[in-house]
């Protein structure tokens, strides 16, 4: 990442490991029973709510996820928030 980041940017990526080979951002934070990335995050409302760490990524680096849809891993790995690696699904 050469551009400048936001926090929020900043606060993701300093959270990940990010793999050689496949590019993938591996989240090092806490991980839920599912085995996604999980992070407590302030809301537009002020409260804090657990999210998942690929929809903050989402968020962060692409922009907002339209009702109804769920932010998924092409390249298949749960723990990956890289904002390249990440698509939209219809749930
Ligand atoms: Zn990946």
């Amino acid at each position: 990442m050469k551009q400048e980041m936001t926090a929020q940017q900043k606060q993701l990526y300093d959270s990940v490991i990010v793999l050689d080979d496949s590019a993938c951002w591996i989240w090092q934070g806490q991980v839920s029973n599912s085995g996604y990335g999980r992070l407590k995050q302030m809301q537009e409302d002020k409260t804090v709510q657990m999210v998942s760490a690929q929809s903050a990524s989402y968020r962060a680096f692409i922009g907002a996820i339209p009702d109804g849809s769920l932010v998924k891993q092409q390249c298949g790995n749960r723990l990956c928030i890289n904002p390249a690696h990440l698509e939209l699904m219809k749930v």
